[in-house]
């Protein structure tokens, strides 16, 4: 039996910078187990056609804590990365209008204006109607008909699947009112209004792709690390991995169901887990070069499979064409024709109804036993990577002082 004091299982963004964190502490005794062959996750790239492509899909740094900037900084400096302000877009019938589509309906001809403005008087949250619980009502509610119909309902199927109903709408609340008076008003003056949305603006590497900073952030680990070692089993309480490490803490960051065995599992772990769902996203590239001055470009069109389309000379200096990202349930290969092509089973952690309780009630189990679940897939949340790296640096302090203060 090999003993650590800490086994982190996957190097990704969340594992990579929790051990480098205990690095810090000048806390040696730990390993990082990871199943792929190199580490990242979501944030890996590879050199395809002869330049960088993100196969766990587009990633942008766009950190809001100056303590992650500058700990993700002494990895990668910033004078290695290009700052790009946001141009995303939204393909709406036959018209491309920039992103997000309540602040740019103005871009749409004056009939189609019109037609939105009318259901967004009437949305439920203006008429101070009560709050709907169901995903597709709520959508109706908070942003009225012509928005869900053309953009939030049809999209958000094809990026989640189409029982849109088995998603809570507690994941959506930051989402704005859509206002008539400003909409009406920017229809009017034919600007934009209101807030800019994530990553207004956002760093690319210069001469890499996103999965440069994490390949960095595995070089400083050197030993601590092992790849190509799939876990498939944890008792709990004697946190053994695989029936031959074992730990004083576990830190998780793969998903649940990756444990085909739990030894010590109660019946609200197994059924806190076997509730958990996911959908997984296809990377396609294509080598034509796309016109559009866009760095992505959604996609809500039904007839479509793919959800979004990245431009990437757009982003990634001496690139040429642009990349798919599709739905696994959707993706048909008759339609990709033959590039490049990625599956990411784990993709998206999905936001059902009952998941908020079923996850609080599964880490406070596994925290009494110093099992920890961390990131996206430890905590079952859509973080990006900046937040991951957040909540696994503070994790590592406060696991470290609470050894020193033992
Ligand atoms: C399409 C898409 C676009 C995104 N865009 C952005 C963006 O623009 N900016 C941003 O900051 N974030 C973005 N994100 C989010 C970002 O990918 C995540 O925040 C980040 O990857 C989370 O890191 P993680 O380590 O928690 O999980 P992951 O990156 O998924 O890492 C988990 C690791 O665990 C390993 N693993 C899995 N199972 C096992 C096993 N059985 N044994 C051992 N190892 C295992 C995996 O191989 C992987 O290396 C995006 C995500 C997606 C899907």
């Amino acid at each position: 039996m090999q003993k650590y004091k800490y086994v982190i299982l996957g190097a990704g963004p969340s594992g990579l910078a929790f051990a480098n964190r205990l690095l810090d502490s000048h806390e040696t005794d730990f390993l990082v187990i990871e199943k792929a062959d190199t580490p990242g996750g979501l944030c890996r790239s590879k050199e395809v056609d002869g330049a960088p492509l993100d196969i766990g899909g587009g990633h942008f740094l766009d950190v809001k804590r100056r303590k992650v900037l500058d700990f993700l900084f002494r990895f990668m400096p910033k004078e290695e990365w290009n700052i790009y302000e946001r141009d995303s877009r939204i393909a709406i019938g036959d018209d491309i209008i920039n992103s997000p589509i309540e602040a740019n309906i103005w871009q749409l001809p004056i009939v189609e204006q019109v037609k939105y403005l009318k259901t967004i008087a009437i949305a439920g949250c203006n008429l101070g109607t009560a709050m709907p619980e169901k995903f597709v009502e709520w959508i109706y509610w908070k942003l009225g008909n012509r928005i869900a119909d053309e953009y939030m309902i049809p999209y958000n199927k094809k990026i989640f699947g189409s029982d849109l109903d088995s998603l809570g709408t507690y994941w959506l609340n930051k989402l704005p009112n859509v206002s008539f008076d400003e909409t009406l008003m920017s229809c009017l003056e034919r600007k934009a209004y209101g807030s800019q949305p994530a990553h207004a603006q956002f760093y690319y590497p210069k001469r890499y792709g996103y999965g440069e900073l994490w390949n960095r952030m595995a070089v400083k680990l050197d030993k601590h690390i092992i790849y190509n070692q799939q876990v498939h089993a944890i008792d709990i309480n004697e946190r053994v991995i695989n029936d031959n490490i074992k730990a004083e803490y576990i830190i998780n960051t793969i998903p649940w169901m990756e444990f085909k065995t739990i030894h010590g599992a109660t019946s609200s772990i197994l059924s806190a887990i076997n509730s958990l769902k996911y959908s997984s996203v296809v990377i396609h590239y294509h080598t034509e070069d796309m016109k559009s001055n866009a760095q992505w470009i959604y996609y809500p069109d039904e007839a479509l499979a793919h959800h979004r389309v990245l431009v990437r000379s757009n982003f990634c200096p001496d690139s040429r064409g642009y990349w798919t990202e599709t739905n696994l349930d959707r993706y048909r290969e008759d339609e990709a024709g033959n590039g490049f092509c990625y599956v990411n089973t784990y993709a998206y952690p999905l936001n059902t109804v009952d998941k908020p309780a079923k996850m609080m009630s599964l880490l406070s189990e596994l925290k009494k036993r110093s099992v920890y679940g961390l990131g996206r897939w430890g905590e079952w949340q859509h973080y990006n990577s900046d937040v991951v790296v957040e909540l696994a640096i503070n994790l590592a302090d406060r696991l470290v002082n609470k050894n020193l203060t033992q």
